[in-house]
């Protein structure tokens, strides 16, 4: 199978690599983009033979790396640049793990090029799903996201008509267990520790913030059709069950593993096979322990605006997810705090009349509008 991969340069494009490294029969990377990693992409391009590649700023465009590239290899610049990727003849699956919603029109060109998707940008479905999910059609869209392939799979041979629940788990992220006037002297550095899963910075605020569960609970809705009184969080630190779906009969089925986005992502290249683990199987004996708690969505708001944002629908939850990119950025940029990324998303949300969804053009203008009124709080701190 030819693949490209967006985002080829960060925690889930260096993870696809080695997927793609250990099936060198099964896999050919044909296309790879990123945004500014210059001197990363040339070495995985020389590694893989790839003669596609794409950096999404345009700045690089004089990078010296850049020059030590083989005549026969084309190198675009900019967002254009990539979505175009998403269509190159030949390409059969495009792996979008851009971070942000940057990567909307990617997962959107794919689709309508009638590629398969194999998507790990969640915020491309939490911002535009309205317009995505009438594009998929059975099997075009791989979920790489662990929880979302777990719960993918726990569908698996069943009849959607008799699911009654999704069950999505959650870390609770380095600050589990932490009060309000705890969370608000939070660094940086402390937020970036996350306990299980090793992601790029973005994810990783928004694991500790628990807006990433949101973000996915919105994505759940979205890829498996439930309603948002029918998808649940429930909080499990091992990291050790991916989600659960519970069936009319009582029955429920989880999904388990050790914590390796590799194994989903490997899933979403190799699916309806399965492949050889890259990683050593669980073993029950040394386990021990299994806990779960409910998620403390008072302590986490950013939760509770997220499922606000999805159950408004429209255009809300591209507000949301905007006003947190921005928050995000400022919070590892330490120009402000913590708590101030929901309070930020909160008031930028509150500002905003929902509209339904209907084009790329509206989503983009939206997001547009959600950053500067976020900004504009910041600048008010
Ligand atoms: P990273 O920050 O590690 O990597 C992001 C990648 O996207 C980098 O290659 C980066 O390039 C590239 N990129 C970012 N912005 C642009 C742009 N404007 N144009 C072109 N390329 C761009 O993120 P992650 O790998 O952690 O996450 C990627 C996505 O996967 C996110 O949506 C995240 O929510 C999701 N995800 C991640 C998980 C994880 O374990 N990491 C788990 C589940 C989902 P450069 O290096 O040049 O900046
Ligand atoms: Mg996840």
């Amino acid at each position: 199978m030819n693949v490209a991969i967006l985002g080829s340069t960060g925690s889930i494009g260096t993870q696809a690599l080695d997927v793609a490294r250990r099936h060198p029969d099964k896999l050919r990377i044909i296309a790879l983009a990123a945004h500014s990693s210059s001197e990363a992409l040339v070495q995985q391009a020389h590694e893989f033979q790839v003669k596609r590649l794409v950096l999404g700023d345009r700045e690089q465009r004089d990078n010296v790396a850049l020059a030590q590239l083989p005549q026969d290899v084309r190198v675009d610049f900019g967002l254009e640049a990539i979505e175009e990727l998403c269509q190159i003849e030949g390409v059969d699956m495009v792996l979008n793990a851009l971070s942000g919603a940057v990567g909307l029109r990617a997962s959107y060109r794919t689709l309508t090029s009638g590629k398969k998707l194999a998507l790990a940008n969640k915020e491309s479905l939490v911002v535009g799903g309205d317009l995505l999910m009438p594009l998929v059609c059975k099997d075009s869209l791989l979920p790489v996201d662990s929880e979302h392939s777990a719960i993918f799979q726990c569908l698996l041979g069943e009849d959607d008509k008799t699911v009654s629940r999704l069950w999505l788990t959650a870390s609770g992220g380095p600050f589990r267990g932490r009060t309000r006037e705890q969370l608000a002297s939070v660094t940086r550095e402390q937020t970036l520790a996350h306990p299980t899963w090793k992601m790029g910075p973005k994810i990783t605020v928004d694991s500790a913030t628990l807006m990433n569960k949101g973000l996915e609970v919105i994505e759940a809705f979205h890829l498996f059709g439930l309603d948002y009184d029918h998808i649940s969080v429930v909080v499990h630190p091992q990291s050790c069950i991916h989600s659960m779906v519970e069936y009319c009969d009582g029955s429920v089925k989880a999904h388990l593993g050790v914590t390796d986005m590799r194994i989903p992502i490997q899933l979403a290249f190799s699916y309806p096979q399965r492949w050889q683990a890259p990683v050593e199987p669980l073993d029950f004996t040394q386990l021990g322990a299994l806990s779960f708690e409910p998620a403390d969505e008072k302590t986490f708001g950013a939760l509770a605006l997220a499922k606000e944002a999805g159950r408004q629908g429209g255009t809300m939850p591209a507000v949301l997810n905007a006003a947190n990119e921005v928050a995000v950025q400022s919070f590892l940029n330490e120009t402000c705090g913590f708590l101030d990324i929901e309070r930020i998303v909160e008031q930028v949300m509150l500002r905003h009349d929902v509209q339904s969804v209907c084009s790329l053009e509206q989503l983009e203008q939206v997001d547009g509008w959600a950053r500067t009124t976020a900004e504009d709080f910041l600048r008010a701190l």
